[in-house]
């Protein structure tokens, strides 16, 4: 018995040790949150967070003490590697105690008040996504990996720029919508759309959305300079909850700016519009993530892991197939659509050597021709 116990606690001990030290990590970032909220929490949140604030202290609470938990799990059970992961995590929970601990409270900026970035986002989401998705695809795998797979880091930065920036990119986004379509804009058909059931105005926003990035999408893998950027979502060679991160921000941009003329134009309600947004952020890590379930009654319906999975394939079957984010049937529609019972074999794009690092993958769509023979070849001279 005890040969097999000690692989398993040594198992045990590692994923311990690094989650402390993800943890830990963490909580400094939220640390810094509840100390300079005025300048890194997103301004739109802030009232609710005000409101719940022993709420969000509980949080912070509980996070401290299982980093040092999990840090003197990792310390009591691994060997020396892995033990200085956990020593890595009680120290990150020893400077966040330092910095206020669950107490910590504000302090004054002054006049450094015209921009705020979104760390709080950040923070959360990983947070939340990480509790969900890491116990779900190691319990349900599809491909064997490691959890911290090559190319983690590179895509917890986009994750990071993603989140941490999510007003300027919001912002940006919508101007393309208020310049352009201005001139399209109903204020009475505008009361007649806001006026319908929540669940309708939803489920709208769903069809014309989709798309409409159906067809920025599909652009973005036949145009080759739209394609240097896309490439960057396309070129990991492994999936789970976080590839979904890795999208160059000229591709997140674009697509944004596509993704809000319906909604510009059709003026649905608020409330539709903050579900929606719940649901897509929710929904688009999941279709990425490295999970066998394949949904047998729901697959034609909305996209599920398998159909995404199939449009970041890179056996030859599955190229320039399944541009829709969410229904299946636009690709239906406009002959794209590739769902056999299996899944892909391979992913990442044949011929292409990824950037190998955060900065290499924002520039190289700037300057490199070798992307332009990737995905596409017959649409490039
Ligand atoms: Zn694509
Ligand atoms: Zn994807």
């Amino acid at each position: 018995m005890a040969p097999l116990i000690a692989p398993l606690l040594i198992a045990i001990g590692k994923r311990a040790a690094l989650s402390s030290a993800l943890l830990g990590a963490l909580c400094i970032v939220a640390e810094l949150c509840f100390l300079l909220p005025e300048l890194l929490v997103t301004r739109d949140a802030l009232p609710l967070y005000k409101a719940h604030i022993d709420l969000c202290r509980a949080i912070l609470q509980v996070s401290i003490f299982a980093t040092f938990v999990l840090g003197a799990i990792g310390i009591i059970v691994t060997r020396m590697r892995t033990r200085r992961l956990g020593l890595l995590g009680i120290t990150f929970g020893v400077v966040a105690m330092a910095m206020g601990g669950p107490q910590a409270q504000a302090l004054d900026v002054g006049a450094m008040r015209f921009w705020s970035a979104g760390l709080d986002y950040f923070v959360l989401e990983l947070l939340v996504l990480g509790v969900i998705f890491i116990p779900v695809e190691a319990l349900f795998w599809l491909h064997r990996q490691k959890v911290l797979r090559h190319g983690w880091q590179i895509d917890l930065k986009h994750f990071f720029v993603s989140h941490a920036g999510v007003q300027l990119l919001s912002f940006a986004a919508l101007i393309p919508a208020q310049v352009l379509f201005s001139w399209a804009v109903q204020p009475d058909f505008q009361r007649v759309i806001a006026a319908q059931p929540l669940w309708l105005q939803f489920m709208e926003m769903i069809a014309l959305v989709d798309l409409a990035t159906y067809w920025i999408h599909r652009a973005f893998h036949h145009i080759p300079w739209l394609w240097r950027f896309h490439a960057i979502h396309h070129c990991s060679t492994e999936m789970d909850w976080l590839a979904g991160s890795r999208i160059h921000p000229v591709d997140a941009l674009l697509t944004r700016a596509v993704a809000f003329i319906p909604v510009f134009v059709l003026g649905f309600a608020p409330a539709a519009l903050y579900s929606y947004l719940v649901f897509v952020s929710f929904h688009a890590v999941f279709i990425h993530a490295n999970v066998r379930w394949r949904f047998p009654g729901l697959r034609w319906v909305i996209s599920t892991p398998q159909y995404h999975h199939w449009h970041h394939a890179s056996d030859a079957e599955g190229l320039d197939k399944n541009f829709a984010q969410f229904l299946p049937l636009w690709d239906r529609l406009f002959g794209t659509v590739h769902l056999p019972p299996g899944w892909p074999r391979r992913y990442g794009i044949d011929h292409f050597q990824a950037p190998q690092s955060y900065l290499e993958q924002l520039v190289s769509p700037f300057r490199s021709r070798k992307l332009l023979q990737a995905q596409d070849p017959d649409g490039i001279q």
